[in-house]
């Protein structure tokens, strides 16, 4: 038996209120892959200058009038990179989207471009959510990870900026064995700055990315757990971390049954020693209300174009379903064969297709690819064994309780 996801709010996981199948929530153009960093995890493996074959300016309006069509609410349109600042034509880019009504966001690098003028000139282009990368707590962690120094200091720069400008901020964290044990430094700095989002992104074997220390499932489990304990101080979610939304059900199964989550998801001492580390921050029980993850994923709900035009589920999953330039991508994310499939529980395999989750949750099909090469073998950063949840029933329960 498989689940069909709750549809309230006050419900542990979120969903879509539109056919994710018809209109994507979250539409990411990778404008360019010139980026002056260097970042060890890089997904599109940036360089400093720009590919001559870059969807052009007017391009970019075409993607975007498309985009439009799908239909309203209209997508939330990500401009990301390499860096977006790399192009000239951002600002001119930013306004024709807001103009013809979509939600712009952008998600610059952590340069020198980024800073409160640049910020400005986007705010007055109508845009008013950026996202930011914060992979450690302190500049020598971050800058180690990015490998240019002074990234730390650009990206607080850039973040300090954008709130007095009274711009939305998500912050990106990577998590991965350099930085698991800075988790909690980097949720207080989260806290004493305050973002709307903090995502915390599962590694995905990709790009630069293919030999950085992925965490094990084991301690994929704690750290999920962990944020799951932060989530009333703290906004946080995850990025490739799908399985956040079956440890969210879980722990407000438990909860709901005063059952000791620690034995229940049989949680290692990793959890042990950052949940002893996020006490002592004070950031446990905040008083604010959780923020339950949402149930899109990639090529359901999320559909990532990259910077000459090709169209796949997601920035991690390089498997074009076709390119912009020759097909509308609202053709291309309703009909292509590898969309359709992508929305299909019933293909998942491994552990992922006999999981009582798999709707809701179904893994991170970018990491399923990047380690084996199918799109659909079951997530390897999991360690649940479906059908061991010791409250079953009471899931069920809770997702067949009336007004669901
Ligand atoms: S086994 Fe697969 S579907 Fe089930 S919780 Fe884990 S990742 Fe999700």
């Amino acid at each position: 038996m498989s689940l069909t996801p709750p549809s309230r709010q006050h419900r542990p996981v979120r969903v879509n209120h539109h056919d994710p199948a018809q209109r994507p929530m979250i539409v990411i153009w990778e404008s360019t892959r010139a980026c002056q960093l260097s970042c060890r995890h890089c997904r599109a493996e940036a360089a400093p200058g720009r590919n001559p074959f870059e969807l052009t300016t007017d391009e970019a309006t075409k993607l975007m009038e498309e985009v439009l069509s799908f239909g309203q609410p209209a997508p939330i349109f990500i401009i990301s990179g390499g860096d977006c600042f790399e192009r000239d034509d951002l600002f001119e880019i930013a306004s024709r989207g807001v103009q013809m009504g979509l939600h712009v966001a952008v998600s610059p690098s952590g340069t020198k471009k980024l800073n409160l003028d640049s910020l400005k000139k986007l705010q007055d282009v109508g845009v008013n959510v950026i996202s930011l990368s914060l992979d450690g707590a302190t500049k020598e962690s971050h800058d180690g990870f990015r490998r240019v120094p002074g990234t730390f200091e650009n990206t607080m720069a850039g973040w300090e900026a954008a709130r007095e400008l009274g711009m939305k901020v998500q912050l990106n964290s990577v998590v991965a064995r350099h930085n698991v044990m800075e988790l909690p430094d980097i949720a207080k700095l989260v806290l004493d700055h305050g973002v709307m989002t903090w995502s915390g992104f599962l590694l995905v074997p990709t790009g630069r990315g293919v030999d950085l220390g992925a965490l094990t499932a084991l301690e994929c489990e704690d750290v999920l757990n962990l944020f799951y304990d932060m989530g009333e101080t703290v906004p946080v979610k995850t990025t490739e971390g799908h399985h956040f939304r079956r440890v969210s059900i879980q722990r407000h199964v438990l909860e709901q049954a005063g059952a000791d989550h620690v034995e229940a998801m049989k949680l290692g001492p990793l959890y042990q020693e950052l949940r002893k580390k996020t006490e002592a921050l004070g950031l446990i029980e905040g008083g604010r209300r959780r923020r339950p993850p949402i149930n899109i994923s990639s090529g359901n709900g999320f559909v990532f174009i990259n910077h000459v035009g090709q169209v796949t589920p997601s920035g991690f999953l390089d498997v074009p379903a076709g390119n912009v330039r020759d097909s509308s991508i609202v053709d291309i994310y309703r009909n292509s064969e590898l969309f359709n499939g992508i929305r299909r529980a019933d293909l998942l395999e491994g552990k992922c297709g006999m999981c009582e989750y798999k709707t809701v949750c179904g893994g991170s099909r970018s990491r399923a690819y990047n380690s084996t090469g199918n799109i659909y073998a079951e997530e390897p950063l999991c360690a649940y064994q479906p059908g061991t949840f010791p409250l079953a029933d009471r899931v069920t329960e809770l997702f067949q309780a009336p007004g669901q």
